[in-house]
């Protein structure tokens, strides 16, 4: 009999960690409370507009990127997607010429000279550690380790290139740009804390330096940002088919209620048909769960163990996580100016970190990809948003407050976009309230725990839980957020369960 498995949730982390096992043999279900896969990485459509629900840009196509390298694993081809040149424009507070931040190094090299004289030797720090640090995640080492085979696979991925990085472990983006003289260039500052948010959750001054270096340098080739053709969804899409070609299943609208473990050890799970409201008990040998670590502290009743304690405390002493306000818009292509970017990045407020609503990350389609009908498109906006203020309301107030965030977004995008009356079709947006509805994450947080020094790399979340057949995988764990860093989560969890039967 193959040992049975039980993912919690069809987000990229679960798909991915499910398909695995299940080309390994194992006989998986995988339970989703939605009715699409992909969570965070879903679409939705209205009026002939296919909307990414959140994740629109996609690390790790390329070969030996880490959605390459499980694709293959699968036998499945990886979808068709083109390169983002630049990955983005970013435009700083009442600048009109925006920052390109190009695919080619040596094109990115000109004009982060142009745009921040001075700064080359913080960004050649920059490349010395993305080289170090890209070999090493490459020979897959486990962080942070919980036991002696995890310590083994860190251990066998060290060389000593890997030495250089050791000085800088424990240093942020900010340490390192006053170490070059650069902590008061509040213009460069800007224009890291506006990039390092995206993908860490945190300002440059407590992002940890060595995730900053790698994220930094994603954007150029040989690795590259992407846009799917059709949408985010084809990415799930393609995961399911590669789940069920060995014999997985997916169970879509069953939520998981409850984890009930006994002696150290989950025993069984409650899960709630969404429709029918009926409930059932399943058991597995394994479970991985493919949640927010706030929401698995949650899940499990009765609590466990004095390890168990502990875990959750942690957890409880966690930095507050972001939310995103998003606004969707479908649009005439009109609206649309000549030459623009797939992505750009606006920041409103000069000398300011980024915090509430201050800032716009910003997804546009392009013709033809199959997100928007023939001479139309799709526009995109996010902003960072406290949680808090979008529960606990009355509804009035609720919309009120979605009303104002979604006219604000509207107004600063008609300085760059043609946005109309006549141009402007299809609008709709989410906040944090629409993100724990449809993604079932705690308070509707995304993107992760952020990666400061207290929380990356050996200091981060791990995918072993202090219950022997508990499993974690998603944007909670090491390396974080985005499908790429995801995807990785899984691959450390599928290589775990591997070994320890
Ligand atoms: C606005 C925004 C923009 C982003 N942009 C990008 C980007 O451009 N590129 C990028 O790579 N990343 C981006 N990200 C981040 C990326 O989307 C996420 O980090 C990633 O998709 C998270 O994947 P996951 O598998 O960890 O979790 P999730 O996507 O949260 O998936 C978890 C799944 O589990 C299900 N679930 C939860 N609880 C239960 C339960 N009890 N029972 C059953 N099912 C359950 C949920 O419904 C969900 O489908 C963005 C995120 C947001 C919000």
């Amino acid at each position: 009999m193959p040992h049975s498995i039980i993912v919690i949730g069809a987000g990229i982390g679960g798909l991915t960690a499910g398909a695995l096992l299940a080309r390994r043999g194992y006989d998986v279900t995988i339970y989703e409370q939605a009715r699409v896969p992909g969570g965070c990485a879903s679409t939705f459509k209205r009026q002939g507009f296919s909307f990414d629900v959140g994740a629109t840009q996609v690390a790790g196509l390329e070969p030996g990127g880490v959605h390459q390298r499980v694709f293959a694993e699968l036998g499945i081809n990886l979808p068709t997607a083109t390169p983002c040149d630049p990955a983005c424009a970013v435009f700083l507070p009442h600048e009109t010429e925006p920052i390109q931040v190009w695919r080619d190094s040596k094109r990115w090299q000109l004009e982060r000279q142009r745009q921040f004289p001075g700064s080359e030797p913080f960004w050649q720090l920059m490349a010395e550690l993305f080289r170090a640090s890209w070999n090493f995640q490459g020979r897959e080492p486990v962080l942070p380790p919980r036991n002696i085979w995890d310590f083994w696979q860190l251990i066998s991925a060290l060389r000593l290139d890997t030495l250089i990085t050791v000085p800088f472990a424990l240093m942020t983006v900010g340490d390192a740009l006053r170490l070059y003289g650069l902590g008061n260039d509040q213009r460069l500052k800007s224009f890291l804390d506006l990039q390092l948010k995206l993908y860490s959750q945190v300002n440059a001054d407590e992002t940890a330096l060595l995730y900053a270096a790698t994220v930094l340098a994603v954007s150029q080739a040989p690795q590259g940002l992407y846009h799917l053709h059709g949408s985010m969804q084809v990415l799930s899409n393609c995961l399911v088919e590669a789940l069920e070609k060995y014999g997985g299943k997916l169970k879509l609208g069953y939520s998981i209620e409850n984890i009930h473990s006994q002696n150290n050890r989950v025993e069984q799970v409650t899960i709630r048909h969404q429709k029918t409201r009926e409930t059932s008990i399943e058991t597995a040998d394994h479970f991985v769960a493919n949640v927010t670590i706030q929401n698995l502290i949650k899940l499990l009743d009765p609590p466990p163990s004095l390890f168990w304690g502990l875990y959750r405390n942690r957890v409880d002493k966690l930095p507050r996580s972001s939310g995103a306000f998003v606004v969707y818009l479908g649009v005439d292509r009109q609206a649309i100016p000549d030459g623009c970017p797939p992505h750009l990045q606006f920041l409103y407020e000069n000398n300011q970190p980024i915090s509430e609503n201050n800032s716009l990350f910003i997804s546009v389609s392009e013709p033809g990809d199959g997100r928007a009908p023939k001479g139309k498109a799709t526009i995109i906006a996010s902003s960072f948003t406290d949680p808090q203020i979008w529960f606990h309301q009355a509804p009035e107030a609720y919309q009120a407050l979605k009303q104002k965030y979604t006219s604000d977004a509207i107004a600063r995008l008609s300085s760059y976009f043609h946005l109309t009356s006549d141009t402007l079709i299809y609008q709709e947006a989410a906040t944090p309230y629409t993100f724990a509805r449809f993604t079932a994450r705690d308070k509707g947080i995304v993107g992760g725990i952020g990666q400061r020094v207290s929380t990356f790399g050996p200091f981060g979340i791990a995918t072993r839980t202090p219950l022997k057949n508990l499993w974690l995988v998603g944007d909670s764990t090491h390396p974080g957020e985005g499908t790429a860093g995801v995807s990785y989560s899984a691959l450390t969890v599928v290589r775990q369960i591997s070994i320890s039967q």
